[in-house]
This record gives C-alpha cells, sequence and structure tokens, in this order.
C-alpha cells in the first residue's frame, strides 16, 4: 500500500525582496487588482500537507493548492516520473504522433473509468476540457442531423471554468457577471435545493423540466457538476437530481455531461461524484486532481457512441487543416504533454494503491465532528461535510484582516470566498492537522 513518505525540506531562510518586488509591480494574481494588490506569500517549497515560505514559517495546505494535491505536495513517486521523462522527451506534438506517457496515462485511467467513458480527448486546463465536452457536445447533434441542437443547459450556483465558453455555462450571477455581454446564452435551470443526505423532493426537479420541456429541441447537452457545487456554491445535493436528470436527457437524446473536475477522484467519498447517484454520463470533464496537482492537464473522456456518432459525422475534408471527415476540431498546441501525462499515471498509480477510501471516510467524520457544532456560532448560517469537503457557509463574509491574521497566528492556509470558509485537505491530512484546520475555520467564523 502507497505510504507518503515525504522526505523533509529544510527551509532556507533567502532573501527574496527584490523578487517580491517585481511581483507586486508586473504579475497579476487569480482574482486579485494589479493596482492594489493583495498580499501574497513567498512560497520556496512544498511538501506533504505543508508550503514553506521565505521567512521560515509553513503553512497547512487545506484547501489543497486549489483543490489538486489530494496526495500532497511533491510526492517523491510522481516527481521521479517527471524526471525521468524529462531526460526522455519534455515535448513533441500530438498531432501525427505518440508516445508511451499518454498511452499509459489512458491504459490507468480506463481501469478507473466506467467501461462506455472509453475515448479521452487531453486538454491542457480543465476549462479546456469543458469547451471541449461542449463542441463535442454539439458536434455529436450535428452528425445527428440535428445542427439546431447548439445550446446546453446548467445549473445556477455552478462554476466551469474561466475561458469564455466555459464562463457561458457557469452561474450567470455568479462571479462572471461583468462578462454578460461577451457571453454567448445557454439556459439555466434553479440550482437544486434538496440536500445530500435528505429526503427527495420531486418538486426540486420542476426548473429543470421546464427547461428541458421548454428548450429540449435546441438542447444539444446538460452541464452539470454532479452531487458537489465547487466554485460557486459549495453546495451539496441530492443524488436523485442526477437520475431524474438522466431519464429525461436520454429520453429527448440530450447529452449528459458530468464536469468532475473538482469531485473526482475520491474527493466526495466516492471515486467519481457521479457514482453517488447510479448514473453514467456521455462526456466527463477531468482535471485538478488528475496529476495530483504537479502539472496542468485536464480530459474530456466521451462514450463510445458520442465518439462514434462523432466520427461519422459529415464534417468533410478540410484543406485548411487537412483533417478528415468525422474529425472532432479541437487540438491545443500542448496536447498530451509528455510531462503533464507522466505526471498523470504515476499520480493515478499512487492514487490507485493508496487507501484513499478510509482516508477520505476518516477526513469526513472528523470534520462532522468537529465543524457541526460550529452551526450554533451566530456567523455561522450553515455547516455541510461530503467526504474530504468541510464548508462553513457564514451569515457575513469574514474581512481580508481576520483571514490573513488566523492564518498567520494558526498556520493553516485558507483561502475563504464570498460567505464560504471551506476546507478540501489533502488526503494524506493527519487528524491533528485536521483539528487545527477546523480551530482555524472556527476562528474566521468567529469563534
Ligand atoms: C477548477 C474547475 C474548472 C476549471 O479548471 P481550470 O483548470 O482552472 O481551467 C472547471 N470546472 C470545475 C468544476 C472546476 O472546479
Amino acid at each position: 500500500m502507497y505510504r507518503a513518505s515525504f522526505s523533509c525540506t529544510i527551509t532556507q531562510i533567502v532573501n527574496t525582496e527584490h523578487l517580491k518586488t517585481i511581483d507586486k509591480k508586473h504579475l497579476w494574481h487569480p482574482y486579485a487588482s494589479i493596482g492594489n494588490p493583495p498580499p501574497v506569500r513567498f512560497a520556496v517549497s512544498a511538501r506533504g500537507t505543508k508550503i514553506y515560505l521565505d521567512d521560515g514559517t509553513e503553512l497547512i495546505d487545506a484547501i489543497s493548492s486549489w483543490w489538486t494535491v489530494a496526495l500532497g505536495h511533491n510526492p517523491p513517486e510522481v516527481v521521479e516520473a517527471i524526471k525521468h521523462q524529462c531526460d526522455e522527451m519534455t515535448h513533441v506534438m500530438f498531432a501525427g504522433f505518440t508516445h508511451r506517457p499518454a498511452a499509459e496515462l489512458a491504459e490507468t485511467l480506463l481501469d478507473m473509468l466506467p467501461s462506455s467513458l472509453n475515448k479521452i480527448f487531453l486538454a491542457d486546463s480543465g476549462s479546456i476540457a469543458v469547451e471541449c465536452a461542449a463542441k463535442m457536445a454539439v458536434q455529436y447533434q450535428h452528425a445527428c442531423g440535428k445542427p439546431e441542437k447548439c445550446k446546453l443547459a446548467a445549473l445556477k450556483g455552478g462554476y466551469h471554468g474561466d475561458t469564455t465558453g466555459a464562463m457561458a455555462l457557469s452561474d450567470p450571477d455568479g462571479m462572471h457577471i461583468l462578462f454578460r455581454g461577451l457571453l454567448p446564452e445557454h439556459y439555466f435551470a434553479k440550482q437544486p435545493k434538496c440536500r445530500f443526505g435528505e429526503p427527495w423532493i420531486e418538486s426540486d426537479f420542476d426548473s429543470m423540466l421546464s427547461v428541458l420541456d421548454t428548450h429540449g429541441s435546441s438542447i444539444a447537452a446538460v452541464i452539470v457538476e454532479p452531487i458537489f457545487q465547487a466554485a460557486n456554491a459549495m453546495w451539496m445535493y441530492h443524488p436523485e437530481y442526477l437520475s431524474r436528470l438522466e431519464t429525461e436527457c436520454n429520453k429527448r437524446d440530450i447529452l449528459l455531461i458530468c464536469d468532475e473536475i473538482a469531485t473526482g477522484f475520491g474527493r466526495t467519498g466516492r471515486l467519481f461524484a457521479h457514482e453517488h447517484a447510479g448514473i453514467v454520463p456521455d462526456i466527463l470533464c477531468l482535471g485538478k486532481i488528475l496529476t495530483g496537482g504537479n502539472v496542468t492537464l485536464a480530459a474530456a473522456v466521451a462514450s463510445g457512441i458520442v465518439a462514434d456518432v462523432i466520427s461519422k459525422g459529415p464534417v468533410s475534408d478540410n484543406e485548411v487543416t487537412g483533417s478528415s471527415s468525422g474529425a472532432f476540431m479541437h487540438g491545443p498546441t500542448y496536447m498530451g504533454n509528455p510531462v503533464a501525462c507522466a505526471a498523470a499515471s504515476a499520480t493515478l498509480k499512487l492514487f490507485r494503491d493508496f487507501d484513499w477510501q478510509g482516508s477520505v471516510a476518516r477526513i469526513e467524520k472528523e470534520l462532522t465532528e468537529q465543524l457541526s457544532p460550529m452551526a450554533a456560532l451566530p456567523n455561522v448560517r450553515d455547516v455541510r461535510v461530503l467526504g474530504a469537503v468541510g464548508v462553513l457557509e457564514l451569515e457575513q463574509m469574514p474581512s481580508a484582516d481576520v483571514v490573513n491574521t488566523v492564518i498567520k497566528e494558526t498556520g493553516v492556509w485558507l483561502r475563504p470566498f464570498s460567505r464560504f470558509v471551506y476546507t478540501m485537505p489533502p488526503y494524506i491530512t493527519t487528524s491533528e492537522e485536521i483539528r487545527r484546520i477546523t480551530d482555524a475555520m472556527g476562528k474566521i467564523a468567529g469563534a
């Protein structure tokens, strides 16, 4: 069995003032102003659950560096695989070539996926995987002789990425509201309200049913984050919603896309979140934990049926691209990058040998025990735990000052957004570290 064996890191106190000045003046950070930048910490190394800073402090990475490092930072086996691949070949274009890392990744991934999902498109980031999934759905309908089915339906409260096509599928009233004018319009159903673990109420599906009934003839696919809406809502909903969705999509020849970029690889307690509902999507998006947070890589995986239909489709031989009939019209420059594929293969092999079920179940239990009592705090509106996800929904957004002070005092790296203080820790996080994480969350919530 895989046990994390991270080499210790001796943190050198380095003089970083010059570099910090360059950063502050010239580098954009995610969702941040460059004119009035929020504080950034200078990371010099990371191992296991910890990030080490230039001033000698260490932080527990309670959000797995945006939900990626499920097996910890710098797992030696993955680092070794990356180094080995760098010695052989760092890159070759994927048009006209293939290579061992890509084929081995496919083989490893297929072992984990439902058998119907077996045609893999390697993308360079999660957002691009979403773009590819949407294009596959539209190209599928086109090949079926239904070019009018060229819109998607999605959920309020959802998040599918930051590129234009992916933003257009994310909550229209959410973080991208500024860009509305830029975006193609799709159809949105109300956010599912029935909670995971509570009784199902059929009326929760009414809004989606009405979207499908009214616009079904122009809808190519429905895209959802199954069970757990992460970046926009931190919300866990009832699996029955997905069962109903699968049934209603099938009736109308609408494809179902599950965006499991955040939920895939055990985060919700199942290998893939759609398993909670016993459904299988037509297209699955993967990212984040796919490479264990080591290198960027994502995938859109289509069912054999979807791929077959696209392959027999009428996209004609194209003089410009040299593409043959039935080509899927997407091809990023760094598609199938060998280093990224090697990192993903090594990560998935580690994952397979690791008792992630046991770890995620333990973390779920600890988060439930430690966060539930915080529901009584005046500033806490709701507490939600599923798998290795723990969320405090507050009444009031915490101030940046409070968050920064708590991080400094507790040595726990959290990044609340909107009214959500949450943890999505690496699966190797110890019980003692989980306790420190929930204490820090409680402090932010005003304990
Ligand atoms: C993070 C995320 C994305 C976007 O992935 P990037 O790699 O940041 O482009 C898309 N969908 C979901 C559900 C995500 O959590």
